[in-house]
Formats: C-alpha cells, structure tokens, sequence
C-alpha cells in the first residue's frame, strides 16, 4: 500500500491522509448536534404507540371538547408539556379537544412564546 501524501484541507491546513481536519472534525460535531436537536427527546418519542393507546383511552372515557362541548379527537396538554416526561404523562394535565379548538389553543400558545422571545 503506497502511503497517499497528506491534502490540504478547504482551511488551509496540511492534513494527513485518511484524517479529518480539525475543522472538519468541528463541523462534524456540530453537525452531529444539530442532529440530534432535531431527533425527538424521549417524551416526545412517546408519541408513538404508547401516546397513540393511551389517547384513544382517555377519549373513550372523555368524549366532549373540553372548550366546546363537540366530539373530542384529540388529547391536550393543558400546561404544555416542553419535554417534561412526568408532566407529558399526568392524567391530570390532560384534556380532550376538538381539533378547531386544539388548534387555536395552539396559535395563541404560540403567539404567547413568540413574544416572550421577543422580550
Ligand atoms: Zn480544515
Ligand atoms: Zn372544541
């Protein structure tokens, strides 16, 4: 096997051959956090199956939009839950909507930490 001759990375630097670059190495890392941002946490992962049976339940047992009195579909979380395992799993922070009523219960959840950022 030929030893291959160092490159020279997009930086600038001399790098060895089969060897990433600090600054590749960085862009890496960062690559790999943001990635895993982007990857659910594990409460929001429990959106899938768990969240799926656990929410069909609570709406056999409460049928009426909390907001509107019409047929709930969906279950809300009445303190948003942010991540908070416990919290995304309290009965007590649960509530049924409709999805008209869900989804402006949203909007002005959202309206309210677009300005809190603002702030
Ligand atoms: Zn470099
Ligand atoms: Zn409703």
């Amino acid at each position: 096997m030929p030893n291959k001759p160092p490159r020279i990375c997009a930086c600038g630097h001399r790098v060895a051959a089969g060897v990433r670059c600090p600054c590749e190495r960085k862009a890496d890392t960062e690559r790999k956090a943001r990635h895993d941002r982007q990857r659910p946490n594990s409460s929001a992962r429990g959106y899938n199956g768990t969240w799926e049976r656990e929410c069909k339940a609570f709406l056999r047992k409460n049928r009426r939009c909390k907001r509107c009195g019409g047929a709930a579909s969906l279950v809300d979380h009445i303190t948003p839950h942010r991540g908070d395992t416990p919290l995304f799993w309290d009965r007590q922070n649960w509530q049924p909507l409709c999805t008209n009523c869900h989804s402006s219960a949203k909007q002005r959840e959202e309206r309210r930490s677009s300005t809190e950022d603002l702030k």
